[in-house]
């Protein structure tokens, strides 16, 4: 039984990074209205994300940490559109691979910890700490080395997490997010709408340059919606291609989506600029395949040309709106 939890917590737990999502989505679903992460040595040696959500009782506790437990509606469609993880499969596998501490409080309760080292399952005991849920996530891979040996430097796995961090940021503008990665501050946003969430991240991706040159995209084709933000000509040293891409409030490093992009600046932009965008695409479940492997969530257009045409008529036309 252990054995076969630790292979699939490698499958669903590749790195830091996955550990920090899942937690935060896990936030997220709990309805948080804060949600603050640290991380320590990449998230190797500490994750510690807590949020002010519903908090679970000790019986949810101990529910919580077994495998294919989950709490969340399975009705397909409510899934796709409400919640971001639904197959109870994260904290087991965290639990699996690392030193796994749940302190949690739902509202008008007690609080509650529950520890997992390696799979094992400890006692829960009360404890004292504010409503919501705070997962604390100790030597990830200890039980797991050969996962372990597998990582990059504490300063790419760092990275990779904050990304993780920034994306789910800027898909819940209405929660307030706080990112600490070895005692520094890296993000620290309050509750705020979506443009000024928006902003707030992408002027990290363009060197600061972001706020005037954000273009407004907004666009209508076949039911499916494309609304956002588009870094045009005056961002001149965009960092690295910051291009955040959510469907249905998920999240998501979609190849249509990105080579879209890509196309349309390339159409209206002269060559070297990098693509730094906010977009958002609201897709009729129906027109939507998620698909589901235990190491990601994967998510398929019924009708990726419709989607393409989309992007860039939609995202052309914002940038040409900047450039004239
Ligand atoms: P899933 O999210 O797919 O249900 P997880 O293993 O991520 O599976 O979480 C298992 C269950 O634990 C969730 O369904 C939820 O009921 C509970 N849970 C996890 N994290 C939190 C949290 N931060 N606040 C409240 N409940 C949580
Ligand atoms: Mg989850």
């Amino acid at each position: 039984e252990h054995v076969v939890n630790r292979i699939a917590a490698g499958e669903v737990i590749e790195r830091p990074a996955a550990a920090v999502k899942e937690l935060v989505e896990n936030s997220i679903d709990a309805g948080a209205r804060r949600i603050q992460v640290s991380l320590a040595a990449g998230g190797v040696a500490r994750i510690d994300v807590s949020d002010d959500g519903v908090g679970m009782s000790p019986d949810e506790l101990a529910l919580a940490v077994q495998r294919h437990c989950t709490s969340k509606l399975t009705d397909e469609t409510l899934v796709q559109v409400a919640t971001l993880g639904f197959r109870g499969e994260a904290l087991p596998s965290i639990g699996a691979a690392a030193r796994l501490c749940i302190s949690s409080r739902p509202k008008g309760g007690e609080a509650w910890r529950l520890r997992v080292e390696g799979g094992l399952v400890r006692q829960a005991e009360p404890c004292s700490g504010p409503y919501g849920t705070q997962v604390l996530v100790e030597d990830l891979f200890f039980a797991t080395p050969a996962r372990r040996k597998f990582l990059k430097s504490a300063r790419v796995e760092a990275g990779h997490a904050e990304l993780a961090v920034r994306r789910l940021a800027l898909s819940a503008p209405e929660i307030a997010f706080r990112l600490e990665i070895d005692d520094r501050l890296v993000l620290d946003l309050p509750r705020q709408d979506r443009a000024t969430r928006v902003s707030a991240l992408l002027a990290d991706e363009a060197g600061g340059a972001a706020p005037n040159g954000l273009l407004p995209v907004e666009g209508l084709r076949d039911g499916i919606g494309l609304s956002g933000f588009a870094c045009g000509p005056a961002v001149h040293r965009a960092t690295v291609g910051g291009q955040f891409l959510v469907v249905n409030n998920r999240p998501v490093a979609d190849p249509v989506l990105r080579t879209a992009v890509r196309v349309a600046y390339r159409q209206v932009l002269e060559q070297g600029r990098h693509a730094v965008v906010a977009l958002f695409l609201d897709v009729p479940p129906d027109r939507l395949d998620v698909n589901v492997h235990p190491a990601k969530t994967e998510l398929r257009f019924a009708d990726p040309a419709a989607v393409r045409a989309l992007v860039i008529g939609t995202l052309g036309r914002g940038l040409a709106g900047g450039a004239g």
